[in-house]
Formats: structure tokens, C-alpha cells, sequence
């Protein structure tokens, strides 16, 4: 079946040809590991997990081959490890298994490689060398700075121009730059902090080179697939194509860009300033990561996706039904699900099918999706188990509710659904009353 993405470079659908189908190739931005993750860095691996095994499931689990790297060297890393009085080696070895943890419970499948930038830092300096050398980087004041005006295609995945850039961007101004939106490739470490020596001295390098280095030593000089969220197009994939791309002389870093979209919470941006901040670990306490799975895939990947908390014993009732079929059932390829995956990932069509085939008692299609979308491989339990909500305490709940509805606080008695909700109680409101059962 032919595949067929939005690529954000072209901005159009495409179908989907790797270079060569016995190597397909996908690389993803990874998490800075310097604090526990949130769903906004649980989305991308969820999404691109997806990709990862619908390419497989097309080309063959052998014949993919997917990047996900950790930014272990960072100034949010250093400022956190000072912070909280721990080595940084510690902070980023324990963050980094805690995303990892998490993740996999989301039902996301170890990527073929997970390179962590401290171990890249020989080809990059190799890049940065280059990069000189072509006359596309500078060094001044102890930094290198890549020049963007050396490059023609800059702005292309963003679609701007530089000044329309610049208007947008926040960028460091620097009194060493040759123009505000050069950016840092390699910058000095003060005493104390991580440093690598180098031809420029002891230092660190920028992010974006990060990804440049990995992608080159990991996967080739042109890949299949980028992917990463859509905060990331710029500066950071734009930046990423610039290095690459001037290094090498190819006009493409990656053949297809994709991008998942905005995480909110409730309809609000979610902050710590505004108590709606969502962190994995503490999702997974309370939910099995196969409903969390499920809530993030009802939305189309490359739409804003507004996180409802109330919602997840939804999901949960709806994976707990489908795992009920799909354990014995012999897999029966679907291909109607196969071709919604393969229409730029319509997880809300596959959503839908999944739905029809639990409804026809289709187990053998029911099995084949739950496998392609990952619930198989997700937590069917949340970490800490909670004590069910007793039947008393549910009608006395029932029944205040009732009471705020007649004295039309509406407000209230949302309230009290939400948090039998968030408690697992479904609950359903009929000519007769109100039933309610337990989602689990
Ligand atoms: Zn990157």
C-alpha cells in the first residue's frame, strides 16, 4: 500500500518513496533531559512511534531505521543540576531513564538508535571544522557562529525571509555576530561547567549541531524522514538544514518533514504558573498508558491537541473493551486501517474502524489495529493502582450533583462528573436517571 505524508518542506502531500526501501531512514528531535517529561514531549513519541511502525509494517521491520536522540549537554541541564546540588552526569542518566520508562509505557518501541549528543562530540567538531573551512562559519570572541546569509535556502522549511525571521524570532543579539540570526555552533564552558576541548578552546556545542552530527553519523547524509513538533521548525530544523546541507552541498537534509502539533490542557496552555502542567510520570500514575495512548492518537498528529484529563477514563473503558477480544484472536491484516495510517497518519479514521470492528466482532481485524497502533506493547495498568471509589460514596456524589443541576449550578455539577470521571466512574444520564458503572 502507498503511503502518502504532508511534507512540511514541499507543504503538500506526497507520496511517500524512501531512497532506498531496504534502509528507510527517520530521524526524531529528542527530549532535553533535565527534568521529568511532559505530554508535549510524550505527543512526538507517541506520533512518531506510529510512523516508525507503520513504515515497518510497509517495508518490513528490518528495513527501518529510526533515530530518536537525548540532548544530554545543555544550559537548562546545567542551570537544573546547580540547582538541585547533583552532577549533571546523574540528572541526565536519571532523566533519561525516566523518559524512557515513560515513554515505552505510552506503548512506543525502542528506536534502532537513541544516540545521546556527549558521545557525538568528535563529529562535531568534525561538522563545525567543515563548516569553516567552506566559509559558512566564523569564529569570534571564543564562539563559532554559522553565517546565514552564506545560505541561500534559509527560511525554506519556515517559509520566511530572513528579516520576517527576525521580526519573529527571539534571538540572542550579541555584539560578535555578523547578523542577529547567526547562531551559535560551538560556544566556551566556564570553569565548572561541562567542556570539550577544541580548536577554539574549551566549550560546548550549540544545540542545533546536535542534531546535524547525530543525523550524519547514525542514519546518512540525507534521510526519509524528520520529525519533531512544530515548535521546533524554527530555529531548530531550519538551522539543522542550514548546517547539513552546507556541509555536504545537497540540497536536502531530509526528504519529508513532519510535524505534530501543540499540546494544551484543558483548553489552556499548559504552564506550572497555571497548575494544569502535565508531566508523563504523573499521567501514568493515575491512568494505564494504553488510555493515554489512545487520547493522544484521537486527535489528527499535526492538529493542536487540546488535552481533556477528564476524557481518559473514556479511553480507558474503550482499550479495556477492545483488549477483551484481541488476545487469542489470529491477526487478520486490515486494510482499511492500513490505508488511514497510510493517509498522513488519519488516526482519528483508524479511531473510528477500530470502533466498527469491536461493534461486528471483526477480532481478528481488532487484533491486527490494536497491534499497528500500539496498545499491545502500552501499560495496561497505571502505576499505582487506586482503591475504587465505593458505591456509597458514588451515590452521595450522584446525588449532590443532582441537587446542583436542579438549583441550576451547572458549574458544579460539571465539577462533580468530571472527578467521577477522572475516578473512573462512567456515568450515563437517561429518561430514568443517572446509571453509572466503572470504567475498569
Ligand atoms: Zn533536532
Amino acid at each position: 500500500m502507498q503511503a502518502r505524508f504532508y511534507n512540511g518542506l514541499s507543504r503538500q502531500y506526497e507520496d511517500f518513496v524512501p531512497l532506498n526501501d531496504q534502509r528507510v531512514t527517520m530521524y526524531v528531535c529528542g527530549p532535553t533531559v533535565y527534568d521529568e517529561a511532559h505530554i508535549g514531549n510524550g505527543r512526538p513519541a507517541v506520533v512518531f512511534d506510529l510512523v516508525y511502525r507503520l513504515l515497518r509494517e510497509l517495508y518490513g521491520p528490518d528495513h527501518v531505521v529510526y533515530a530518536r536522540n537525548i540532548t544530554d549537554v545543555d544550559d537548562k541541564i546545567i542551570a537544573k543540576a546547580a540547582h538541585d546540588h547533583v552532577d549533571i552526569a546523574t540528572l541526565t542518566r536519571e532523566t533519561t531513564e525516566i523518559y524512557q520508562e515513560d515513554v515505552a509505557g505510552l506503548g512506543c518501541l525502542d528506536p534502532s538508535l537513541s544516540p545521546r549528543a556527549t558521545e557525538y562530540i568528535d563529529d562535531m567538531l568534525i561538522l563545525i571544522s567543515k563548516l569553516i573551512e567552506l566559509g559558512h562559519a566564523y569564529v569570534a570572541e571564543d564562539h563559532v557562529l554559522f553565517d546565514v546569509h552564506g545560505f541561500d535556502g534559509y527560511g525554506q522549511l519556515s517559509n520566511r525571509s530572513l528579516d520576517d525571521m527576525l521580526a519573529g524570532a527571539r534571538v540572542e543579539v550579541a555584539s560578535y555576530k555578523r547578523h542577529d540570526l547567526d547562531f551559535v555552533l560551538w560556544k566556551p564552558a566556564a570553569a565548572g561547567e561541562p567542556g570539550w576541548e577544541s580548536p577554539w578552546g574549551r566549550g560546548r556545542p550549540g544545540w542545533h549541531i546536535e542534531c546535524s552530527a547525530m543525523i550524519a553519523s547514525c542514519l546518512g547524509m540525507i534521510i526519509d524522514v524528520h520529525g519533531g513538533g512544530i515548535d521546533l521548525t524554527f530555529p531548530h530544523h531550519e538551522n539543522e538544514i542550514a548546517q547539513s546541507c552546507c556541509a555536504t552541498g545537497n540540497k536536502l537534509l531530509a526528504r519529508f518533514w513532519m510535524h505534530n502539533g501543540f499540546v494544551m490542557v484543558n483548553g489552556q496552555k499548559m504552564s506550572k504558573s497555571l497548575g494544569n502542567f502535565l508531566t508523563m510520570r504523573g499521567l501514568r500514575k493515575d491512568h494505564a498508558g494504553r488510555a493515554l495512548r489512545l487520547q493522544m492518537l484521537m486527535s489528527h498528529y499535526r492538529q493542536p491537541l487540546d488535552w481533556q484529563t477528564a476524557r481518559t477514563s473514556e479511553a480507558h473503558a474503550i482499550v479495556k473493551n477492545w483488549g477483551k477480544f484481541v488476545s487469542d484472536a489470529p491477526r487478520e491484516k486490515d486494510d482499511d486501517l492500513l490505508g488511514a495510517l497510510c493517509d498522513d497518519l488519519n488516526t482519528p479514521l483508524a479511531i473510528t474502524i477500530m470502533h466498527r470492528r469491536a461493534r461486528e466482532q471483526d477480532h481478528g481485524k481488532l487484533a491486527f489495529g490494536w497491534d499497528l497502533l500500539g496498545f499491545a506493547d502500552a501499560d495496561e495498568q497505571p502505576l499505582i493502582v487506586h482503591q475504587r471509589l465505593g458505591e456509597v460514596e458514588i451515590e452521595s456524589m450522584l446525588k449532590a450533583r443532582q441537587d446542583a443541576r436542579k438549583s441550576r449550578d451547572f458549574a458544579k455539577a460539571d465539577q462533580i462528573r468530571d472527578d467521577l470521571l477522572s475516578k473512573g466512574i462512567l456515568i450515563k444520564d437517561g429518561p430514568k436517571g443517572t446509571d453509572w458503572e466503572y470504567a475498569d
